[in-house]
């Protein structure tokens, strides 16, 4: 059996960064920028007023001075113009300042009559003008990879890049095995139950960035299960869910055997999730998980969104654990490295009461894993421990 780190070393090696594709502006938030970016245009293109008001010339700007109004610029309309000595142009926010103006009085320190205004307020020394070019020029460059964040999306959408160049989703096949399973809306017999971390592990994969392709349930047969794995084919993931243990019917490291499986390892020496197989198969990697869904999505957090991140060109596709303090007391931990549901406030970090892995309504409640060393003597409340949040 191997440790968690080595698990994770030897899944690393079974995927790579994919190809780039191009996609719309509008499909590309949450996905990673797989090449720089430059911007095509200067921002703004043109000095800009950022008031409304009246252009002037800065070196005529006092209290009390008049003006003559000579013309408008609005947003999207330049006065085509020049301003004069004593002269004076309407203007709005975003609008071109005109030639020969280099100062925006705003118009609540103007009192107008007609075509004539005076200042009656003091204006300061801000002159109210967006020099072109501030915000960015052209050539301004976002750097990949990136995961592309909203505000990523409205710059790159003022760069006039309407096309985005990002790492291709990994498609990843999730495979259900057991006689015991049906589909949520399904009504199960007596015997059955509902496959549930198939779509915890859907949203999970999902939410790292993958494209999920939920398979039908594969009966524990192996005409069954050779089915399904055919159905998984062109995905760059297969995972498994449940048969990769030791029973009558765990039937998925023959098949995948079978198949072609070059495997890897089988088995990790941790709580939960112990029977984990993994390998090539063709062309894609293969993750048999353990079957109990809190193992499942314990499995999902710790190895299956790391590969997905790798393929995704994530830099740092490992997320560190993070550092908090217990708030109750830990008993010490087995041989094993146990990963316990656990709960993180203010006060502190704690382990959920039942560790058992078939809990859902527990890891539902849990917001971090709470991680132990193999032999790690009890702990007090206070003492420092690892987690990683889920
Ligand atoms: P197995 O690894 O196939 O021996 O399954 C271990 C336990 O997990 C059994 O109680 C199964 O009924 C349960 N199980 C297996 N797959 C799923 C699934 N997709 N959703 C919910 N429970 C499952
Ligand atoms: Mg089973």
């Amino acid at each position: 059996m191997i440790s968690v780190e080595e698990a994770r070393a030897l899944l690393f090696d079974l995927v790579s960064p994919l190809p780039a594709e191009t996609v719309a502006l509008a499909e590309a938030a949450g996905r990673i920028l797989a090449e720089n970016v430059a911007a095509t245009r200067d921002q703004p293109p043109f000095a800009a007023s950022s008031m409304d008001g009246y252009a002037v010339k800065a070196a005529e700007v006092e209290l009390h001075a008049m003006f003559k109004v000579v013309g408008e610029a609005a947003a999207g309309r330049r006065f085509a113009g020049s301003v004069g000595p004593g002269q004076a142009v309407r203007i709005f926010t975003g609008a071109p300042v005109p030639d020969g103006a280099d100062f925006v009085v705003i118009q609540e320190d103007v009192d107008r009559r007609g075509d004539l205004i005076s200042i009656t307020d003091a204006p300061g020394e801000k002159a109210n003008i967006r020099p072109a070019g501030i915000d960015f020029s052209i050539g301004t460059q976002i750097t990949a990879p990136r995961q592309l964040r909203p505000e990523d999306v409205a710059l790159m959408a003022a760069m006039n890049i309407a096309s985005v160049p990002v790492n291709r989703k990994p498609v990843v096949a999730l495979i259900s095995t057991g006689d015991e399973l049906v589909m949520p809306g399904e009504t199960p017999g007596p015997d059955q139950i509902i496959a549930s971390n198939t779509f915890g592990l859907k949203a999970l994969l999902e939410n790292a960035g993958a494209q999920v392709r939920v398979l039908p349930i594969a009966q524990d047969t192996l005409a069954s299960l050779e089915t399904a794995f055919g159905l998984a084919q062109g995905a760059d993931l297969v995972v498994t869910i449940g048969g990769a243990s030791v029973g009558e019917y765990d039937l998925v490291a023959d098949v995948s055997e079978g198949l072609g499986l070059k495997q890897s390892f089988y088995k990790i020496r941790m709580r939960p999730g112990k029977p984990l197989m993994a390998g090539r198969l063709g062309g894609a990697a293969m993750v048999g998980l353990p079957g109990n869904p809190v193992s499942a999505m314990v499995c999902g957090y710790l190895f299956l969104i790391p590969m997905v991140r790798r393929m995704l060109g994530i830099e740092q596709a490992l997320q560190p654990f993070q550092r908090a303090r217990l708030s109750a007391p830990l008993g010490k931990n087995g041989p094993r490295e146990h990963y316990m549901r656990a709960v993180l406030d203010n006060g502190g970090i704690r382990a959920c009461d039942d560790q058992d892995s078939s809990l859902l309504s527990v890891l539902a409640q849990a917001n971090a894993l709470l991680v132990r060393q193999p032999h790690d003597p009890a702990r007090e409340a206070g003492d420092e421990v690892l987690y990683l949040p889920i």
